[in-house]
């Protein structure tokens, strides 16, 4: 840090910004984390330096032979942890390892069945702004309406209908579990592939907390940085048989060359997430959402569908009669970080939104439990009843924000020292 600090002073700024942020808050974004020193020291290594297009033994550069250590002990790994037949671990990010299942598995034209948006599907799951959308014919199933869960009679006439290609489940803001063996007996009755998008559950299912697509789907696709707690990016698993298809799919059709500092981080989170402490927190993680869902129901903040199985709660604000974009604005003069969240059906733009989604892999990293879940619901709650524009409401939210931190410093992010 000194060497940037003398190189660079404003980086060298937003680097400590940021760590000071992180120190100073509540990080509730479900999809977030904080790395280890560990993850954050392979990332920031010499190995950013190294072309390495190709893969281990099957380069197109000389010199790649530590970086196909590190990529090897990371397929290894993956396969390992997850009982994966295959895994690649060169995807950029999460969308990179969508684009590359889909052109591993489907040609354009082809019809894709996917959890709508709105519902809480991902962009690459088939919105029209995103490439899957517009390159390909996706239908949208939906939650029902009386209990806001996936409605697999829906997702069954749906694919008897339009006949898919390939059949996604996973979402990024779906709280409750996922029934894989639905999907794939779905799947079979079409002749379709099962693709799961486990981006923010994976972590879940590398510390045992909730079940594995991976006996069920064709492609496993995932983001490394959630509940996983590695570096920003992306990872895909498959049965044997698709392996050389998407490993094609990613390299040369997708992407050039890897980030192999990212790969080798990838490997070191692998490690970490084999550990016996990481069963502990990933059940910790759940643990937490709980008890963050039962401490906001309690603060008349009703959790969609009644409560959560895993890292997030989806939270309807209605009954308290702020929007969303309100609630996110609000929490974060209280050094609150979450993120407004459209729910299921919701009668709000989805840049205003009705909700706010919250999720426990960065707290549950700092060590908090149940007790703080508590005191971190009734401090959400005060900051959304807070207008800053009433009178006293700006002191009000500073006054949170203080009370946000006498909580935070006994947890600290990154200790100090
Ligand atoms: N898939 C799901 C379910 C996600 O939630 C996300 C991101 O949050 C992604 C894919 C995309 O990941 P990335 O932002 O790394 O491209």
């Amino acid at each position: 840090f000194e060497q940037l600090s003398a190189t660079d002073p404003e980086i060298a700024g937003v680097v400590l910004g940021e760590l000071e942020r992180l120190r100073g808050g509540l990080q509730l974004i479900a999809s977030e984390n904080l790395t280890s020193p560990a993850v954050l020291a392979a990332l920031g290594s010499t190995l950013t330096n190294k072309y390495a297009e190709g893969y281990p033994g099957r380069r197109y550069y000389g010199g790649c032979a530590e970086v196909d250590r590190a990529e090897e002990i990371g397929i290894a790994r993956a396969k390992e942890l997850f009982g994966a037949e295959h895994a690649n671990l060169q995807p950029h990010s999460g969308a990179s390892a969508n684009l590359a299942a889909y052109a591993a598995l489907l040609q354009p034209g082809d019809t894709v069945l996917a959890m709508d948006l709105p519902h809480g599907g991902h962009l690459t799951h088939g919105s029209r702004v995103n490439f899957s959308g517009k390159w390909f014919a996706t239908v949208g199933y939906t939650v029902r309406r009386d209990t806001e869960l996936i409605d697999y009679d829906e997702v069954r006439d749906l694919a008897l209908a339009h006949r898919p290609k390939m059949i996604i489940c996973g979402a990024t803001a779906y709280p409750r579990l996922i029934d894989f063996a639905r999907f794939r007996e779905i799947a079979d009755e079409v002749d379709a592939y099962l693709m799961v998008d486990a981006a923010h559950f994976i972590g879940l299912v590398a510390g045992k907390a909730v079940p594995s697509p991976v006996p069920y789907a064709d492609v496993v696709c995932f983001t490394t940085h959630k509940v996983l707690r590695g570096p920003r990016g992306g990872m895909i698993l498959c049965r044997e048989s698709l392996a050389s298809r998407i490993d094609k799919a990613v390299f040369p059709f997708t992407q050039g060359g890897p980030l192999m500092h990212a790969v080798a981080a990838k490997a070191v989170a692998l490690r970490e997430a084999a550990q016996p402490e990481f069963r502990a927190y990933a059940s910790q993680v759940v643990s937490n959402a709980q008890a963050l869902a039962v401490g906001l129901e309690a603060e008349g903040m009703r959790p969609v569908s009644g409560g959560t199985d895993t890292h997030l709660a989806l939270i309807d604000l209605r009954e308290v009669g702020v929007t969303g974009a309100d609630a996110e604005a609000r929490c974060d003069a209280a050094a609150i970080t979450l993120n407004k969240n459209a729910i299921p059906y919701d009668p709000q733009k989805p840049m205003v939104a009705s909700g706010v989604r919250v999720g426990t892999p960065s707290v549950t990293t700092q060590g908090m439990r149940e007790g703080e879940m508590r005191r971190v619901a009734a401090l959400i709650a005060r900051a959304v009843r807070t207008d800053p524009a009433a009178p006293g409401g700006a002191d009000k939210l500073t006054r949170i924000a203080a009370d946000v931190a006498e909580l935070v410093a006994d947890f600290p992010a990154y200790p100090r020292g």
